[in-house]
């Protein structure tokens, strides 16, 4: 791969927030070994979304009307949407008959995040030491971000198709190697997905996502976990740790953990969780 090819495949924000995809010291270019490359289509598809990234405001101003217009915009898939201007509240599908919410096929229920506080003090509690406590909160995360993901992918309402069948293919890590325009593609539509899944969901901002580098690494500002637990000693973010954990486990195809390396709780900054190997942590 080459430097003008690394750089594009690193893309950071205005802010500042880097989210890459590309594997800068693999030197390989062309050796997909068959698998998934991304077409022409695509590939314009792919500078129409970083356009549009770079300017929100303007996406919103020109497109959100499509994208939130009635009959057009249900048929759009999410992240189209999405990157049209629309926020993740606008594309929640609304089933008032038989008390549902959901996005894109995903069901969900909204709480109030007071409910973080509880899970950790009275789960603690129930299990009698804060070990326990944390390795449960861990566990339901990540079951509940992995099944997120399954459920999003098996309904077929968040597209793209290209990056369904780079989860589905099960060798994520490997195409995003080989094939610069794949990371470029990987890139924008993970910063979308954390945009409509973790800030406006209300856990935080994700600041980067960095998973060219050996561990991969989730960098989160404003942890609403940790703003519940702080002060503390230890890094406190259990719950989002184990959601990080299932996403990766399911995007990448393979068995991850995430190990929160730095919390906000703990006077970090900003809480900075590490990808490993499933058990090796
Ligand atoms: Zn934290």
């Amino acid at each position: 791969m080459s430097d003008a090819q690394n750089r594009r495949a690193t893309r950071t924000d205005r802010a500042g927030r880097a989210f890459t995809a590309g594997f800068a010291r693999s030197g390989r270019d062309d050796a997909n070994g068959g698998g998934i490359r991304l077409g022409p289509s695509a590939r314009i598809v792919t500078r129409v979304a970083e356009a549009l990234d770079r300017h929100p405001a303007l996406a919103r101003w020109l497109f959100a009307g499509l994208a939130n217009a009635p009959f057009v915009g249900r048929r759009l898939p999410v992240l189209v949407r999405a990157f049209l201007g629309a926020t993740a509240f606008e594309i929640h599908d609304v089933d008032l008959a038989h008390g549902r919410i959901g996005i894109g096929g995903v069901d969900e229920v909204i709480f109030s995040s007071k409910f973080l506080e509880a899970f950790h003090r009275i789960i603690a509690e129930e299990a009698g030491s804060e070990a326990r406590k944390t390795a449960a909160l861990y566990r339901v995360g990540k079951e509940g971000g992995y099944w997120e993901v399954s459920e999003a992918l098996a309904h077929g309402k968040w597209g793209p198709r290209p990056l369904v069948e780079l989860i589905e293919a099960g060798s994520a890590t490997e195409q995003l190697r080989n094939d610069p325009w794949m990371a470029r593609f990987f890139a924008i539509v993970m910063k979308m997905v954390c945009r409509l899944i973790i800030n406006e969901g209300g856990w935080g901002v994700v600041e980067s996502l960095e998973v060219d580098v050996e561990p991969m690494r989730v960098t989160l500002s404003h942890s609403n976990e940790a703003r519940w637990l702080a002060p503390s000693k230890e890094p406190v973010c259990a719950l989002c740790a184990g959601v990080i954990a299932g996403y990766a486990s399911r995007i990448f195809g393979r068995d991850l953990d995430a190990v929160e390396v730095a919390c906000l709780a703990a006077g970090a900054p900003s809480c900075v969780f590490e990808l490993h190997p499933g058990g090796s942590t």
